[in-house]
């Protein structure tokens, strides 16, 4: 058997509900693709409406024992998951690879990140603090618990299959709630061996349920609505997200948001050229472009536009495109036939209305969803990639000429995940940074991602944080008791 059928066969391909894995109702099951080539890799069951409800009643039973369990046994499990997550990266990379077709390097990089959140989690676990005050008139006292918010529903995204996940199972455990998890119908192998790994770290049975389903809206939908559940965390599209908040102000559930983004990428004249070329290949790379926090546009200066145009066109030009699992690949396809043709009625567009096409620009042929890296300068204002997400590897450069211009540039969007800004002077940095209306911001780097720091957007890129010190917050209610005194 070769390597990736082993993988592929060492992963659970049941619901997780309850701690035991469950075949979903009348035995249906749906496929999951390899992007590469378009084959089967294998199938998962398929959750029906009454499934769904079993893994919320699964939760639901368990989360009075789980909110009693002592915080530092839900930190010691978190740590064990990061340890069997770190011994188990070359399984759990390749199975990430072969779903969602990223390069294997990357893949390890994700399941790295990604473990990294049950590492800080497990440490926040033994640190959910209280307050106990003196009323200001001396007479009473003012005392604040945090307890955990309750079941959880949390949905993911398929660009980090793993980390997106991990960033909410991370803080719901440490803070004590259960919850029912619904990874992407694309790629939710790596989401199912997760579960198992939380399992063989000593998760209790009930407190993380995962369910796999080609029906995410009817299966979602009544739980959402289901009084039981008591907090909504969703990663994916503005598009969806909008239509979640809608179901939840039904019952007023508490949400946190990680939305769609349209990062601008701020490349001023005093910039450290090779820095910036180096941050826009990341920004703009990482993921094959298929990451909320990729640079969606690029404004340079006008003073060192043909300078960065042609060193960032010769780097990504230069990138080896191909299938994930083979060694040396630097770029892999996208996720399905209906992304590539997006990016490419994008460029289409953008070269329609005057953009030039300095590398790529062209649909690659043969199997799987694959385009090429591409870079197009004097990208005109009203070409839809300015405005649109492109989640593709596609760099649109326009120029500016004053700090002005180059913010008001920035901000034009209704998104504010993230902004990339490139300058060697300290005052120009901080007060650009200060006008940016995005909730992250890379100066002079093309990352931010990091399980320290509260990710998350303003405007329509979401609500709330995940990460970080104010991560666990998301899952903890607070309570003031008056005391009388
Ligand atoms: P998506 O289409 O919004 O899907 C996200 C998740 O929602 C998937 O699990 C999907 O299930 C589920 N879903 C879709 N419709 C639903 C419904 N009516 N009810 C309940 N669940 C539903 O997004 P995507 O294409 O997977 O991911 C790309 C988007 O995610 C991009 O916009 C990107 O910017 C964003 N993203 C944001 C962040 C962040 O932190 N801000 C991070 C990563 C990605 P199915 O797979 O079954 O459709």
């Amino acid at each position: 058997m070769s390597r990736e059928s082993e993988v592929i066969e060492s992963c659970p391909t049941g619901l997780f509900v309850g701690g035991e894995w469950r075949a979903a109702e009348g035995g249906r099951t749906f496929g999951v693709e390899d992007p590469s080539t378009g084959a089967t890799l294998c199938d998962v069951a398929d959750a029906s409406p009454a499934d769904g409800k079993a893994a919320l009643d699964a939760a639901v039973a368990a989360q009075a024992e789980w909110a009693a369990h002592p915080p530092r046994e839900r930190g010691e499990i978190l740590r064990r998951t990061y340890e069997l997550m770190t011994s188990r990266v070359d399984d759990l990379a390749l199975l990430m690879t072969l779903e969602m077709g990223k390069p294997v390097a990357e893949s390890r990089t994700e399941v790295a990140y990604a473990a990294e959140f049950f590492r800080w989690f497990a440490e926040e676990a033994v640190r959910i603090g209280g307050d106990y005050t003196t009323a200001p008139s001396g007479k009473g006292r003012v005392l604040v618990m945090r307890q955990p918010v309750g079941p959880c529903l949390l949905i993911t995204p398929w660009n980090f299959p793993a980390a997106m996940g991990a960033r909410k199972i991370g803080p719901a455990v440490a803070a004590g709630c259960t919850m029912v998890m619904k990874p992407a119908g694309q790629t939710p192998l790596s989401m199912l061996m997760l579960a198992s790994l939380l399992a063989e770290a000593g998760l209790p049975p009930g407190v993380l349920n995962v369910i796999t389903t080609s029906d995410s809206g009817g299966v979602m939908e009544p739980l959402i609505k289901d009084p039981r559940a008591r907090k909504l965390s969703f990663t994916g599209s503005t598009e969806v997200g909008r239509r979640l908040l809608a179901q939840a102000s039904d019952q007023v559930l508490r949400t946190s948001m990680e939305l769609g983004g349209n990062a601008p990428l701020v490349v001023f004249g005093d910039a450290d050229l090779d820095a910036a070329v180096d941050g826009a290949m990341i920004a703009k790379m990482r993921n094959i472009g298929e990451a909320c926090t990729a640079a969606n546009r690029m404004y340079v200066h006008s003073s060192v536009m043909e300078e960065f145009a042609r060193r960032l066109a010769d780097r990504m030009g230069a990138l080896t495109i191909g299938r994930g699992t083979e060694d040396g690949v630097e770029v892999g396809p996208l996720i399905d036939a209906k992304q590539r043709d997006k990016v490419a009625g994008l460029v289409d567009d953008a070269v329609a209305r005057g953009a030039r096409v300095l590398t790529g620009g062209k649909v690659a042929d043969g199997n799987g969803y694959f385009y090429p890296p591409t870079v197009l300068a004097d990208v005109p204002r009203d070409a839809r990639v300015q405005s649109e997400e492109i989640f593709g590897p596609v760099a649109p450069l326009t120029s500016f000429d004053t700090d002005d211009e180059a913010v008001a540039l920035a901000n034009h969007t209704e998104f504010g995940l993230v902004s990339y800004v490139f300058t060697a002077d300290l005052n120009r940095a901080l007060r650009v940074c200060e006008r940016l209306e995005t909730g992250m911001i890379g100066l002079n780097q093309g990352m931010v991602s990091n399980p320290a720091a509260p990710f998350g957007g303003v405007k329509q890129s979401g609500l709330g944080r995940e990460g970080g010190r104010v991560g666990i917050d998301e899952y903890l209610e607070t309570k003031y008791v008056a005391v009388a005194l």
